[in-house]
């Protein structure tokens, strides 16, 4: 094994021991838990190594970042979720690589990834991004929605043609009622997708969770968690 590689395949243990003991302790499966490595900033030999090493699920936050990663990369069967904000003018690049994007906030951004779901002939994955700390109306410090506009969009995701709603992401706040109180965010998270899935009962993905609070995320019950760091080591700048 190279250095990296061991480097790689020891931290993914960890954070696998960290899960097992979070869905045990929740009296959850490990199943039930979706790990995603998010790959950010680390080149593509890396998504390489943990593919070797059992990953499926890779995360990226910059298309320039991502596209070129995902095509080093096509060649291994991963799924590639996108979770950074998003403007429409990469929509198309996005698209062309990612199988789910997770930062969806709001309405151009829901026409945009259905015109080019269609004209790519496809159906793509979306979450609604939740933004605990806006207020109505706004938009979170780091992308997504305020709770009381996420009904409307994800009705309209739902009605989009080439678009699939498959629940809702969120990231722990840095400001507002919820700074500093991942678990409170993550239970608030799991009410609004709980209210989610009486109109929309596929609709059942919950994505919450990084390296910092995943063991929070998994005891609201998340279905996905998002970890970066803990797996690849502390980014070089901020991604
Ligand atoms: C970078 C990032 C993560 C991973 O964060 P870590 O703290 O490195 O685990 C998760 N979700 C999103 C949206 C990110 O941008």
């Amino acid at each position: 094994m190279t250095d990296r590689k061991q480097q790689l395949a020891d931290n993914l243990a960890r954070v696998e021991e960290r899960l097992t003991s979070a869905c045990a302790a929740a009296g959850r499966g490990r199943d039930d838990v979706t790990l995603i490595v998010v790959t950010k900033t680390y080149p593509a030999n890396d998504v390489r190594i943990l593919h070797g090493l059992g990953v499926r699920h890779v995360a990226e936050n910059r298309d320039q970042d991502a596209a070129p990663k995902a095509a080093e990369c096509a060649d291994l069967s991963l799924t590639w979720h996108f979770v950074g904000q998003l403007q429409t003018n990469k929509v198309r690049s996005v698209t062309g690589y990612a199988d789910m994007v997770q930062s969806v906030d709001r309405l151009k951004l829901v026409a945009a990834l259905s015109a080019a779901a269609e004209r790519q002939g496809r159906e793509l994955g979306c979450l609604i991004q939740v933004a605990l700390d806006a207020e109505s109306g706004g938009r979170g410090e780091r992308g997504g929605v305020a709770p009381e506009e996420v009904a409307a969009l994800a009705d309209a995701v739902a009605a989009a043609p080439g678009l699939r709603l498959g629940g809702l992401m969120t990231v722990a706040p840095l400001a507002g009622p919820y700074a500093g109180r991942q678990r409170a965010a993550f239970d608030r998270l799991m009410e609004i997708s709980s209210r989610l899935r009486d109109d929309h009962p596929a609709a059942n993905m919950v994505s919450a969770g990084m390296s910092a609070d995943l063991e929070d995320a998994v005891a609201a019950g998340a279905t996905h968690v998002r970890v970066g760091t803990a797996v690849l080591g502390v980014r070089p700048r901020l991604g």
